[in-house]
């Protein structure tokens, strides 16, 4: 393959170093432009906190066949289980729950996907989860422990879809896992290490906000607010928030079925608040501490980073309509609140708050929102109009790739799947 072809790629994110590292190697010349100060894009290893803590993405989802996992293996970086098996259990008052309840009720709640999974097959049209759960709960008579752990399930639905379950599509939760086998994995030392990997001898030019993509016959040409760039294709892997605010003009615009997926698609909002404490005050050796509350509530579940990092610093996880309300308070507000949680969960052994880090992914102008969302009645043809070409455009990013939607194991297949689109075009010189 021939050298000088040229390709710009938007975004520093890991669709978008991903595509460009496989360009680089197949010969291309590539130029990344990031609106950011810094490349990883909703993948951000901070150090506030004086320990390497994930602000945005933390976990990977599977070993077995899991291209991030074997990037993270080949260039030995650690990782380490994160096992929703092994969460500290407690009631509304801060009760551990007992081994031989967790592992009655844990075996019922099990049920739950596998129960909405019939209810799913015997629709002919899609509903939310909210509908699904409701058929659920009216088909059977359940005990209140019953009820508590389901409600345990459905926050823990909220966080990992980042959406309220009416807003979430009960086709798209039940068919099937998509992610790797072998459990969830962390970074003790950060994501951020996969993205450094990738980024490794790339032209990335930080700052540069695009503002308007030219799409024409003969080149693209992509104007920032630094400067003006001509290639012979773009990759363009803008999250879908900042592709539905229309910031970042296309000419000619895109193509009606694009506009109409912009419209109908949603962002989801997942946040966090991470804590240092002056001491850790709660068990050490769960990997997750959770709450099983009579009501669903707005937070139930933290992450124990203590396991990870050896001090004491707990991750607490906030999803949709929390989120979203979290998002317009002070730092101070947030802390304050995930603190009244604790307090009720360890009453008088909260310990001092040395430092906190606090997320407003949605207010974030370079995403927009945290990850898409499959909402109900949505079909995959939505997010397979996301990734078709147009002319010298090629696009990724997690929205695009409906099977693995929301995740970064997504946007990776993603970034690849457009570089290779782009090697494979008539307009690239071999
Ligand atoms: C809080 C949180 C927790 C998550 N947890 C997990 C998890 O545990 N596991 C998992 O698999 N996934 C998780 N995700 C989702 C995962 O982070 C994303 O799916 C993935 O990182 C998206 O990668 P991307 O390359 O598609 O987009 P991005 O990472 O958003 O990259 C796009 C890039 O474009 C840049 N950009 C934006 N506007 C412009 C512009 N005008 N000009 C130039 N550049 C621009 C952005 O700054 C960004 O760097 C989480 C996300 C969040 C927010």
């Amino acid at each position: 393959m021939s050298h000088g072809n040229k390709v710009l790629v938007v975004g520093a994110g890991m669709a978008g170093l991903t595509a460009a590292q496989h360009l680089k190697k197949c010969g291309a010349d590539v130029i990344v432009l990031e609106s950011r100060r810094r490349i990883g894009g909703r993948i951000w290893t901070d150090e506030t906190l004086g320990v390497p803590v994930d602000l945005g993405a933390t976990w990977i989802h599977g070993k077995s066949k899991n291209p991030l996992f074997d990037l993270a293996h080949a260039n030995r970086i650690e990782t380490r289980d994160a096992q929703m098996k092994s969460s500290l259990l407690l009631d509304d008052d801060g009760c551990q729950i007992q081994a031989w309840k967790k592992l009655m009720f844990a075996a019922r709640a099990d049920r739950v996907i596998p129960r909405l999974k019939r209810i799913a097959r015997s629709l002919d049209r899609d509903i939310s989860v909210a509908e699904g759960v409701a058929m659920l709960t009216e088909e059977s008579d359940m005990s209140e422990p019953e009820i508590c752990f389901l409600n345990r399930h459905l926050i823990e639905f909220e966080a990992l879809n980042a959406a309220r379950l009416d807003e979430q599509s009960l086709f798209a939760l039940t068919s099937g896992s998509v992610a790797f086998r072998g459990g969830d994995l962390v970074f003790p030392h950060g994501f951020s290490q996969l993205i450094d990997v990738l980024a490794c001898g790339l032209d990335i030019r930080l700052q540069e906000t695009v503002l308007d993509v030219n799409n024409s016959r003969s080149a693209v040409v992509v104007e920032t607010s630094a400067a003006t760039y001509k290639g012979d294709a773009a990759i363009i892997t803008l999250p879908l928030g900042v592709l539905q605010s229309g910031v970042v003009k296309f000419s000619p615009t895109l193509p009606d079925y694009m506009e109409e997926t912009f419209a109908s698609v949603k962002m989801g909002l997942f946040n966090k608040v991470a804590i240092r404490f002056s001491q850790a005050f709660w068990p050490h050796d769960f990997d997750y501490i959770e709450m099983v509350p009579k009501k669903k509530t707005a937070i139930c579940q933290f992450f124990n980073w203590y396991r990870y990092v050896d001090q004491p610093v707990l991750v607490a996880c906030i999803a949709s309509d929390t989120a979203r309300q979290w998002e317009s308070l002070p730092d101070e507000q947030a802390v304050t609140k995930v603190l009244d949680l604790l307090g009720r969960l360890f009453p008088r052994r909260v310990s001092d708050v040395v430092d906190s880090s606090v997320t407003r992914w949605g207010k974030d102008p370079h995403s927009l929102g945290s990850y898409s969302v499959v909402h109900p009645g949505a079909s995959p043809r939505l997010f397979d109009a996301l990734r078709e070409p147009v002319n010298r455009l090629f696009f990724a990013g997690e929205a695009t790739t409906r099977l693995h939607q929301g995740t970064v194991h997504g946007a990776y297949l993603s970034g690849l799947e457009a570089a290779r689109k782009v090697i494979a075009s008539a307009n690239f010189r071999r």
